[in-house]
């Protein structure tokens, strides 16, 4: 028992923090209509220019905060809020509203940011609406200077070890919790793919998110366990249970020095089977990691972090230097870079969309069908792999196919891509390998026909698993059956590896199942060769696979084989047990 209040969220950024409680009391800016007297004009707009730059300091003191070594990208979140302060929308309209309608600094700002939000719900690219995320912040931010409620900087400092509790969480203030030494934190609202989620796992920060109502029962200065693995809360937990995440935490860190005697030993099984062991990532900075933990590869680099956080798509140079630095930081080691996989969760929650307000947004216009129909997003994206792949081993992942009709359609985008880079005498690759993400039933059972139309397929459990159960991947209420076990889910992967097999196809596995200790000597008894997966999963993952031997599991998998195919849930394997740590 826990002894106290247990609450269940999302959990976005791995690990364990113990704290107290700091519950973030953020002033909601109720504004009404204020109108000023035209003799106060001038004070007015200097209260509001005074305002402007008060924020724009306050984000160059958090710019200035930034760890030493921190991503790059931190630093981009910090700074497209500050080019916002400078752009005419914010700073300059509501002057002018100041000046001719006789609005209140406050209220001119307000209304300014309400037509400004409309415009973006009203835009078609879900990449561009995530702008009214920062169009908000910011505004808040200038808020609570024309108001004066800044919140105390004393009151900050004390927050070394605290786990944060709010509603929501601007990225700056991520940056500027982490530096002032927060064991992590907790949020009501976002999902896995907010910003703020993103910079969580970036920064290394414990955090879950979407703890909604379940939230209201923890309380300030108490004591909480922040479990980042499962998405778990609990308030003011007994000594027992405190002592158990307790020796979590020392356990986890006494294993990983442990599992780093690992890097370097090959990921080969008992009876010598060689296997590829990659890895999933989300920033190049993410590199320098995967490689200091002798991945043998990326088997997803997933690009939707380039268009998140911004106005505009990034244009086809972005996107090669992107590329570029990654190609080059791997030194030889192969990238498979999956192209754009927006829609549904990719910007549920803080950026709900047209799609997201749609009754069925998972099963709408997303990755591959979106770039089908926005050529416009995606051909940059293509130009730009095709360069980069003239400086090392790439390949092209294609996310959510379900036909083959789709496939072809990309094949075609890709020759015209090749023969419009070749008239310009732009220097590219030809025949980069071209691959699918195995993540619908229906790709599942048509796998035979994507092995002949692609180079590899790589299955994506997350959404596999979430088209064959019917369950919404990041919907709580569901989540207890989201099971990757579950006998029609093994069955879809089974096929997809013997698809592979008889045609020679390689078939890799890029979903979460494929890093989980429990299920790894399973997935090596179905065949699986080539498991891709989080970088601080990999040793483990490594430890696992050099305890199993293949024969023994190929043997033992008939059984499980059997039961399967009767719709029956596999028994254990007696390997996983032994073998699992
Ligand atoms: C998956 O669906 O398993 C996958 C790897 O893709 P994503 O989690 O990015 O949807
Ligand atoms: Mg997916």
């Amino acid at each position: 028992m826990s002894g106290g209040c247990q609450a269940t969220g999302i959990g976005v950024s791995r690990g364990i923090a113990i704290g107290r409680a700091y519950r973030l009391q953020r002033k909601c800016f109720e504004i009404s209509e204020r109108l000023i007297e035209p003799d106060q004009v001038e004070q007015e707009v200097a209260r509001f220019y005074h305002a402007i730059t008060s924020a724009r300091e306050k984000l160059r003191t958090i710019l200035d905060k930034i760890p030493e070594g921190t991503r790059t990208d931190v630093a981009a979140f910090i700074d497209t809020h500050l080019l916002m302060l400078d752009d005419d929308p914010l700073s300059e309209t509501p002057v002018e509203m100041i000046h001719h309608l006789h609005y209140a600094a406050e209220w001119a700002l307000k209304l300014q940011r309400d037509a400004l939000v409309q415009v973006f719900d009203e835009m078609e690219d879900p990449y561009l609406r995530t702008r009214k995320d920062d169009v908000d912040h910011v505004v808040n931010l200038i808020q609570q200077f024309l108001q004066n409620s800044e919140e105390e900087e004393e009151a900050l400092e004390s927050l070394r070890g605290r786990i944060i509790l709010a509603k929501d969480l601007t990225p700056a203030d991520t940056i500027l919790f982490r530096h002032q030494g927060i064991a992590g934190f907790i949020t009501e609202y976002g999902g896995p793919m907010s910003h703020t989620a993103i910079l969580a796992r970036s920064l290394g920060i414990p955090a879950v998110v979407g703890l909604h109502e379940a939230a209201e029962c923890l309380r300030n200065g108490q004591m909480l366990i922040l479990d980042g693995d499962s998405g778990t809360v609990i308030g003011n937990a007994d000594e027992e249970t405190l002592a158990r995440y307790g020796k979590r935490i020392s356990d986890g860190e006494a294993r990983q020095q442990r599992l780093r005697k690992l890097i370097g030993k090959p990921a080969t099984t008992r009876d010598g089977l060689r296997l590829r062991l990659m890895a999933n990532i989300e920033l190049t900075e993410d590199i320098a990691n995967t490689r200091a933990l002798g991945a043998d590869g990326i088997g997803l680099y997933r690009t939707e972090f380039l268009y998140m956080n911004r106005a505009e798509a990034p244009r086809e140079e972005e996107h090669f230097q992107a590329y570029r630095r990654a190609v080059q930081e791997l030194a030889g080691i192969p990238i498979t870079i999956r192209t754009l996989d927006l829609g549904a969760d990719k910007q549920l929650e803080e950026n709900p969309t047209r799609e997201a307000a749609a009754s069925n947004p998972a099963l709408g216009l997303r990755a591959i069908r979106l770039c089908l129909k926005q050529p416009q997003l995606f051909i940059p994206q293509l130009r730009a792999i095709l360069r980069a792949a003239v400086l090392g081993p790439v390949q092209i992942m294609l996310p959510m196919i379900s036909n083959l009709d789709e496939v072809r359609q990309i094949k075609a985008m890709i020759s015209q891509v090749e023969r419009d880079l070749e008239r310009e005498g732009v220097a590219f690759a030809r025949g980069v390998p071209l691959g699918g993400m195995i993540e619908i039933p229906a790709a599942a059972l048509a796998a035979p026909a994507f092995c002949r139309e692609l180079d590899f397929l790589s299955i994506g459990t997350n959404d596999l698993v979430q088209y064959t159960l019917a369950i919404d991947r990041v919907d709580d209420e569901v989540s207890y059956l989201f099971n990757p076990l579950h006998p029609a889910v093994l069955r879809l992967i089974q096929m997809t590896i013997e698809a592979g097999r008889l045609s020679n196809t390689p078939v890799a596995m890029c979903g979460e199942m494929a890093g989980d200790p429990r299920y790894i000597p399973l997935l090596l008894g179905m065949g699986l060769r080539e498991f891709s997966m989080q970088p601080n999963s990999l040793l483990e993952a490594k430890e696992i696979l050099r305890r199993c031997d293949s024969v023994e599991l190929s043997r033992a998998m008939e059984r499980i084989r059997e039961r399967i195919a009767r719709g029956e849930a596999p028994d254990p394997l007696p390997q996983i047990h032994h073998s699992t740590i």
